[in-house]
């Protein structure tokens, strides 16, 4: 049994304005414990011999984009002329090349591969196709169960799309984000409502086995008319997979800026409430045309045949090789991220070195909680999984946590399974700060 307890004072419960601030977990321990002092750990894992048990994905991040969104937090640049991109993608060809030579990553094969961004598709596609042509050389791709791609509409051709499909993406993940052209402008998105059509018109016809498309409740200037069109758009395109994040302020953002500039503590944004409203709307009228809530962010069209590999490996555990700039892995029981500076990380990998900047070597429990934290994102977890994974009954290694969610009507708990009910879902990134270890919780987290 725990003898841990929760904490007097629950997570801070954002019902009012959104302040700034990053709710989304997307890994456990929190990024702000990640340290240089930690990265001889990582040297370690790639002396050592393979684990063949362990599937293996790749994540390259493009940090480029046309426009920086006033609400994004991620590694971009907007101003980098066509040699630079060049050098940038070699570095991140020359950056697997070191890993594909490391004992711990010889003759393995990855199952899923993952592009993301910043805008993956701005790059060209005699870019993409060298890119996906050294990747496949140095590990072939005949065991890849997905590959992701995520694109920005305004940068989509009939001709890349093509491209795209032919590198062998199976998943197309498009930044819809919004339909009305005057919210996508206030935002700063580059793209606007009829490239939406144009692109999601192409890739249709093109035969992707999976598109998604990403919408984001409560960017600047939403209403509540402006989001039910939205929701109503997206139905009628009829997406294998929708998926809406609530907006989060990040200290990063364009957003935060306007905020200290102005002396303001609340985003100019629907508070949380109206998010989850919004969401819940979503998930409400996609269900009443037959999909299925998949996660806290998604519905699915067709859960039977609509598969999240680099999710699940993601949240299981899986090694995920970090390729460029402020890239995030995970390789035997360490999280690595790359060096955030394109210029650092490219010097970094012309040297012959690699470009970790900070790692963090997991223990057992952290690896038990990050496992089953992630998965409540889902929607449920069963408790026997765990004691079969991880030795642990997690019925009593998180009794009070469980109790809790509980008794506020935000889950249902059974030695069977554990069930998250849709307004806990919806909060579901708050709660699980409850359940990281005393230390780690109420960390900034960045
Ligand atoms: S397109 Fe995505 S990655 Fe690029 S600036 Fe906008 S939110 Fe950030």
């Amino acid at each position: 049994m725990s003898t841990e307890t929760l904490p007097d004072k629950p997570a801070p419960a954002p019902e009012g304005g959104t302040e700034a601030g990053n709710y989304f977990v997307s890994n456990y321990p929190p990024f702000s414990f990640w340290q240089a002092e930690q990265i001889p750990a990582i040297a370690r894992v790639l002396d050592s011999p393979p684990n063949p048990d362990v599937p293996l994905g790749v994540y390259f991040h493009i940090p480029f984009c046309r426009k920086r969104c006033h609400f994004c937090y991620f590694r971009v640049y907007t101003d980098r002329k066509p040699d630079e991109i060049r050098r940038y993608v070699r570095a991140g060809m020359k950056e697997f090349e070191m890993y594909a030579k490391r004992n711990y990553l010889k003759g393995r094969k990855p199952q899923f591969v993952y592009f993301g961004g910043g805008t993956p598709s701005y790059l060209s596609v005699p870019q993409l196709e060298e890119l996906t042509g050294h990747l496949k050389e140095l590990m072939p791709w005949d065991e890849i169960q997905e590959v992701t791609f995520e694109a920005e509409p305004g940068t989509l051709t009939e001709k890349k799309l093509d491209a795209i499909r032919n590198m062998g993406v199976t998943r197309l993940s498009l930044g819809v984000e919004n339909f009305d052209d005057h919210i996508l402008d206030i935002n700063g998105r580059a793209h606007r409502s009829m490239e939406v059509y144009r692109a999601y018109g192409y890739a249709r016809n093109i035969g992707f086995p999976q598109i998604n498309i990403d919408l984001i409740a409560g960017m600047l200037e939403e209403t509540e008319d402006n989001w039910k069109r939205c929701v109503e758009k997206a139905l009628e395109m009829q997406p294998d997979c929708l998926t809406i994040y609530q907006m989060e302020v990040p200290y990063n953002t364009g957003i935060y800026k306007t905020m200290q500039e102005e002396g303001k503590l609340v985003a100019p944004i629907a508070g949380w409430a109206t998010k989850r409203r919004w969401v819940d709307y979503a998930f409400s009228q996609f269900e009443a045309a037959g999909y299925e809530v998949g996660s806290a962010y998604t519905v699915v069209k067709n859960k039977a045949t609509t598969k999240f590999v680099y999710r699940d490996g993601l949240f299981g555990g899986a090694d995920l090789l970090p390729l460029g700039v402020a890239s995030f892995g995970h390789l035997g029981g360490v999280h690595i991220q790359n060096n955030a500076d394109i210029g650092a990380y490219c010097d970094a990998i012309e040297r012959g070195e690699h470009a970790v900047f900070r790692a963090y070597a997991t223990d057992p429990d952290e690896r038990l909680i990050r496992d089953f934290i992630l998965h409540l994102k889902l929607g449920s977890v069963k408790p026997p999984h765990y004691q079969k994974k991880f030795g642990v009954n997690v019925l009593e290694r998180f009794a009070p946590q469980l109790a809790w969610l509980s008794s506020e009507g935000f889950a249902t708990v059974t030695p069977e399974i554990i069930t998250m009910h849709r307004e806990g879902l919806l909060q579901v990134d708050r709660l699980l700060h409850e359940f990281f270890l005393p230390h780690h919780r109420h960390a900034r987290y960045t």
